[in-house]
This record gives C-alpha cells, sequence and structure tokens, in this order.
C-alpha cells in the first residue's frame, strides 16, 4: 500500500487466494461454549471447508424466527453459499441452554429432555422450511449439549409430504 493508504496494517497473515468448494454451509449459534466440540465434530464428519452461518438460536431463524425477516435472512444467507461456492448440503444446529430458547432453566425447567424433545422438533421444523425454499438442498440437523452431539435424523431423502412438520 501506498503512504496514501489510510488503513494501517497491524498484523501479517498469509490466508489462502484460492476459492473453495464448501462442504456445507452451517447454521449455528454463536453460543462458544460450543464452538470447539461442533467443530471437531464437523471435521470428523469431513467437512472440511465450511460457510459458518452463526446467528443466536442458530436453526431457530429457520424454525421459529421472532421475525419471519430472519427466517428470509438466513435462507438467503444459504442461497449466497451455494451461488459462490457450490454449496449442496446445509447443516442445522442447535444447542442445550441456548439464550435464543430462554436457557435449560428458564425455559424448559431444568429438564433437558423435555427440552432435547424441544429440539428434535426445532430441527424437524427448521429441516421442512429449508427444503420448502430451496428443494432438494441435502440437510441435517444436530442437537448439541454439555455431552456431545446427537443427531435428529432430520436427512433430506425423506419426502416433504412424510416429515413431521410440528
Ligand atoms: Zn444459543
Amino acid at each position: 500500500m501506498d503512504e496514501e493508504a489510510i488503513l494501517k496494517k497491524v498484523f501479517h497473515f498469509d490466508s489462502p487466494r484460492e476459492k473453495y468448494q464448501c462442504d456445507a454451509a452451517v447454521l449455528s449459534c454463536f453460543d462458544n461454549r460450543f464452538d470447539l466440540g461442533f467443530r471437531k465434530f464437523l471435521e470428523h464428519i469431513g467437512v472440511a471447508n465450511p460457510d459458518p452461518i452463526r446467528i443466536a438460536g442458530g436453526a431457530k431463524c429457520l424454525a421459529s424466527p421472532e421475525r419471519e425477516a430472519e427466517r428470509e435472512f438466513v435462507l438467503d444467507q444459504v442461497r449466497k453459499s451455494m451461488r459462490l461456492h457450490g454449496t449442496k448440503r446445509v447443516i442445522l444446529m442447535v444447542h442445550s441452554d441456548c439464550g435464543a430458547y430462554g436457557d435449560l432453566a428458564g425455559g424448559f425447567g431444568g429438564d433437558d429432555r423435555a427440552e432435547a424433545a424441544h429440539h428434535q422438533r426445532e430441527l424437524a421444523r427448521a429441516a421442512a422450511k429449508l427444503l420448502e425454499a430451496i428443494p432438494g438442498i441435502e440437510v441435517q440437523g444436530y442437537f448439541v449439549d454439555f455431552d456431545g452431539i446427537w443427531d435428529a435424523e432430520v436427512s433430506s431423502s425423506q419426502p416433504l409430504a412424510q416429515r413431521p412438520v410440528v
């Protein structure tokens, strides 16, 4: 940069210049307690190049958004990931003790089984909403708690009509 530059370099790091093929757009909550475990799980299932979409509540924004505009925003992010990085798969995430659901104590009276059952339905609903908007996309949904990662089995191979829409 020349002397007229406004930006001042404060750190050096070599980032890759090549564009990549995205393995999955990952819609997850920004709660940092679950970040390391979930990232390790993603590596474990072969997601090396994710397009992360991190927002409070994660898949809640598709399943039960506070405003319809939130769902539209998220769907648009997925479409951009598809267009820019060839994304064919979306991974949905919700987690235990999420502030967007009023946390475990406030939202579920500390009942972790009730919370897990609720999030199973949320993931099914989020997957159905996603497939309604973007037919044919591959979708998986996971509930993350303090012990690990749980598959909600919202496989996109199941026809929409047979999906448990809550
Ligand atoms: Zn959360």
